[in-house]
């Protein structure tokens, strides 16, 4: 009789046992599923006290593109008998402002060199500016997006800035660009500009602006925080700027 209660026992055990490895190896295996799940769909998180990337916002016109030589290359081709500006002569951020003053009709004509089909996508990108893009873009904690404002008369303005950044830097860049008139409420830490006064809805904006030289600003005296960068050749020091504020915002 104890025999026959012992040998029960034993095959009961038995099935407890297996139904036991049954019901664990599924569980693992959703365990693993579920696990799975999460890592391939969960954003990454950072971990606590990283540093967070630096957000760099280039302007195209006067900083990646040489806007001015190419104004005056193309103002002279199409009017050689008229009068123009040198570009050592050049003041003011808006060229056609200095051109006005030569005469009415000398700064509708200049008007027209801008809005002319193909202008924006001829630009001749500045000394240094893609190899700098690129190499900036390529850094370890740096964000870099394009921002810059279309003029008003946008026909082949848009279309040719996005044409323009697909030829020398290539199409992955497009996810890069910001196209706005007010770079005031651009989410940025530093902005990289030719124009000295940048104005708009948010004063003061989050950025803070890197005057980019230009035949335009050259005279003009910093104010409010702004620095100065001299082009985008090694000896202009923009990956000190870089580094300066990538610790100011991790401080
Ligand atoms: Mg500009």
């Amino acid at each position: 009789m104890q025999n026959i209660h012992q040998r029960a026992c034993r095959k009961i055990g038995k099935y407890l046992k297996i139904y036991s490895d049954i019901f664990n190896s599924r569980l693992l295996r959703e365990t693993t599923v579920q696990r799975r799940k999460f890592t391939s769909s969960s954003p990454k998180m950072a971990p606590r006290n990283s540093p967070r990337n630096l957000r760099v916002l280039l302007d195209m016109d006067g900083v990646l593109a040489d806007f001015e030589g190419q104004f005056l290359k193309n103002f002279r081709e199409k009017y050689p008998q008229d009068p123009f500006v040198p570009l050592e002569d050049r003041s003011g951020f808006y060229v056609t402002k200095q051109y006005y003053a030569l005469g009415q009709d000398i700064g509708t004509k200049a008007f027209g060199i801008y809005e002319e089909k193909g202008f924006f996508l001829s630009l001749q990108p500045i000394e240094g500016a893609i190899e700098a893009a690129r190499e900036m873009a390529d850094m370890e904690g740096v964000d870099v997006y394009i921002c810059t404002s279309p003029i008003k008369k946008y026909t082949h303005c848009v279309v040719e800035k996005y044409q323009w950044l697909d030829k020398h830097l290539g199409k992955e860049w497009m996810e890069r660009m910001i196209l706005t008139r007010d770079k005031t409420v651009i989410n940025g830490d530093l902005l990289i500009d030719d124009k000295p006064n940048i104005t708009g809805g948010m004063s003061p904006p989050q950025w803070q602006h890197v005057l980019f030289t230009s035949w335009h600003n050259r005279d003009v005296t910093l104010q409010g925080g702004q620095v100065r960068l001299d082009g985008w050749l090694p000896h202009s020091g923009w990956r000190d700027i870089l580094e300066r504020k990538r610790q100011e915002i991790n401080k």
